[in-house]
């Protein structure tokens, strides 16, 4: 049976007209300043407030590894210290903060970044104040593709929320690289490396930058943009990511 274009724009004009439901419960969204999800529900979101690495962000097991030596650097920095100074993420891309990061990166729920951009300024605090914001660029194939940065979605309401100024275009992706799902630590730092340059260093020389990206994996892209920022003179590189993985 032929269906008419009727049938494909009622679902549509009725979503206009009801209000939206929470992705999680589905109960109605009402007042609700997130878009995506009722207040209960965000208020499961992941976070992360406990003793952690001073360097990576990696969270400790147990309080008693920085109670002694506050400057003590988990395994992966003692073997290898990244080039970023210190990194910080909200919460653990988990539930509801996994959720919303996957509505708002690949199903262009783009609203979210007020609510997601709220949650990271909460972990901003336990940095060391930035003089400008930064986004992990995208390449631009990846971009046309997408029509979004998320990162940059987040720097702005990030700056909104603090004050900060961004610099949007300070560093460019060169080499677009494949997925990183599957790979190793070493293979991840392989594919990576290299990708990305500095495109005005008079704008980040002497500078404390706080890159910002959407979930943390192994860090080996962050390591490689402050790698690119450390040799262009930046003073310091500071990392926060709406979530990190894996637990
Ligand atoms: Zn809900
Ligand atoms: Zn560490």
């Amino acid at each position: 049976m032929e269906r008419s274009i009727a049938d494909f724009r009622w679902p549509r004009l009725l979503s206009l007209i009801l209000p939206a439901r929470c992705h999680t419960c589905r109960r109605y969204l009402r007042d609700e300043e997130n878009p995506c999800f009722c207040r209960d529900c965000w208020e499961t979101v992941s976070r992360i407030d406990g003793p952690c690495c001073p360097r990576c962000g990696k969270p400790f097991a147990s309080e008693a590894a920085l109670s002694h030596s506050p400057g003590h650097l988990c395994g992966d920095c003692r073997e290898r210290l990244p080039h970023f100074d210190r990194a910080v993420s909200a919460g653990w891309f988990e539930g509801v903060l996994a959720e919303a990061i996957h509505l708002f990166k690949y199903r262009g729920r783009t609203l979210l970044a007020r609510p997601l951009g709220a949650h990271l300024l909460h972990a901003m605090t336990r940095l060391p104040e930035p003089d400008d914001l930064m986004p992990v660029p995208l390449h631009p194939s990846r971009l046309r593709q997408r029509e979004f940065n998320q990162s940059l979605l987040l720097c702005d309401n990030l700056a909104a929320e603090s004050g900060l100024s961004v610099i949007p275009d300070g560093l460019e992706r060169i080499r677009e690289t494949p997925p990183q799902i599957g790979l190793s630590h070493k293979d991840r730092r392989r594919n990576v490396r290299r990708a990305f340059v500095v495109r005005r260093p008079e704008r980040i020389e002497g500078r404390r930058i706080a890159l910002i990206d959407d979930v943390l994996t192994t860090g080996a892209t962050v390591n490689d943009c402050a790698r690119a920022l450390k040799r262009a003179g930046a003073d310091q590189v500071y990392v926060m990511t709406v979530a990190r993985t894996p637990k």
